[in-house]
């Protein structure tokens, strides 16, 4: 049996009217079966063996917009409209779908560098459910198998992942109290041996910490940091027009508004938030809250969380840094574009930092900048800064 997203079948690519098009700045592996009914179909004519790269079977990208060879100028796929969608490599047709296998766990989710993916499965009010697929088959191509970590918690993984979910959607909490509540129930998973867990009946929030006076200066500089990193990896991918327009964002937003001597620093991020009425309208406007929510269980879902690392706090740590990268993006985009509505601003940060940062594996180069944060705040200090 296959768990899965709700809406998991209801996902249909938009093709030609999408605005992030996958066929673009990523290797496209070609498998062995399709790449030998190539061979077979059209007895491999030059103009073939010109778009794919032998040595290693996968398709060339266009040296001038790291496009896929194959897509045309009507950005539909050549494959697709001369040999069917059965002739097409595994990988594009399965995308954004894939499967994971984790123990004895078969799971299949929807990549979220896809920006109707996004939509369908973290923009309903609703909270995201997970369900078993009807489907007794399990798929025999594309998946990935995470390798069991050496952690303690592994053999209860199933457990903590559903008590982490009910958590992160329990809205009888804001937010912020529910992030605390699981910041607080893998501290005690941490720090005890045991051979169950249940679900903790109180959030225990430490109000010991003035957290946000005098930090803001050291969030913009942190993030001040993190654009640059950014900025790095979009300047040696900028033929890519996904990274291209990244690129452009950020610039404006760091000339715009880290760069703009007319904000005292001291007030910087209040400035910030006075100048976006979108910003203002997401920081206030808590209604927004379940996109970010359903984000979050899904990550848990999708990532198995919280077994990967030694120290479950340390996966709450890097869920964080997601979020927070999110949260930047958020501010990005919505000086950029002042009249975007929110949701949209929502889903492309989400997009943004799924298709670049996570994609590109960019987020080692990030995540030192943003751990220096650690080291002045604790766990709740953080979570409580991010969420206010
Ligand atoms: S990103 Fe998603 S919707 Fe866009 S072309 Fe790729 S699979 Fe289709």
């Amino acid at each position: 049996m296959i768990l899965q997203p709700k809406h998991f079948e209801k996902f249909i690519c938009i093709g030609a009217a999408c605005k992030y098009n996958c066929c673009q700045g990523w290797r496209i592996r070609i498998d062995v079966e399709t790449y030998a009914k190539y061979r077979n179909l059209i007895d491999f004519a030059q103009e073939w063996q010109d778009k794919i790269n032998l040595d290693n079977k996968s398709i060339k990208l266009k040296e001038s917009n790291q496009e896929c060879s194959f897509l045309g100028q009507d950005k539909l796929c050549e494959i697709y409209k001369k040999l069917g969608p059965d002739n097409m490599p595994e990988i594009c047709k399965q995308f954004p779908r894939y499967y994971r296998i984790f123990g004895d766990k078969w799971t299949q989710s929807l990549d979220l560098a896809c920006i109707p993916a996004i939509k369908l499965l973290l923009t309903s009010v609703a909270p995201i459910e997970f369900v078993y697929s009807d489907k007794e088959e399990k798929p025999n191509v594309y998946w990935i198998r995470l390798k069991w970590e050496d952690s303690k918690v592994k053999k209860f993984h199933n457990q903590l992942n559903e008590i982490c979910i009910k958590m992160i959607q329990d809205r009888t909490y804001s937010l912020e109290e529910r992030l605390l509540w699981v910041a607080n129930f893998l501290e005690y998973v941490d720090q005890n041996e045991e051979n169950t867990f249940d679900l903790m009946d109180e959030v225990v929030v430490d109000d010991s910490e003035d957290f946000i006076a005098g930090k803001t200066n050291l969030k913009m500089a942190i993030y001040s940091e993190i654009v640059d990193d950014m900025l790095k990896v979009c300047g040696q991918k900028n033929k890519d027009i996904i990274f291209k327009d990244y690129e452009e964002k950020l610039k404006y937003f760091k000339m715009e508004i880290l760069e703009n001597k007319d904000h005292k620093p001291k007030k910087l991020f209040y400035n910030l938030i006075k100048n976006s009425k979108t910003f203002v309208n997401y920081k206030k406007n808590k209604s927004y809250n379940h996109i970010i929510e359903n984000y979050i269980a899904y990550k848990m879902f999708v990532q198995d969380f919280p077994v990967g690392a030694a120290m479950t706090t340390d996966e709450l740590r890097m869920l964080l840094f997601k979020l927070d990268i999110i949260n930047l993006n958020i501010l990005v985009l919505s000086f950029y574009n002042k009249s975007l509505d929110i949701e949209e601003v929502i889903v492309e940060a989400i997009y943004f930092f799924e298709r670049i940062v996570m994609g590109a594996k960019i987020s080692t180069i990030m995540y030192p900048s943003w751990n220096r944060w650690f080291k002045n705040n604790s766990l709740f200090a953080t979570i409580k800064f991010m969420t206010n």
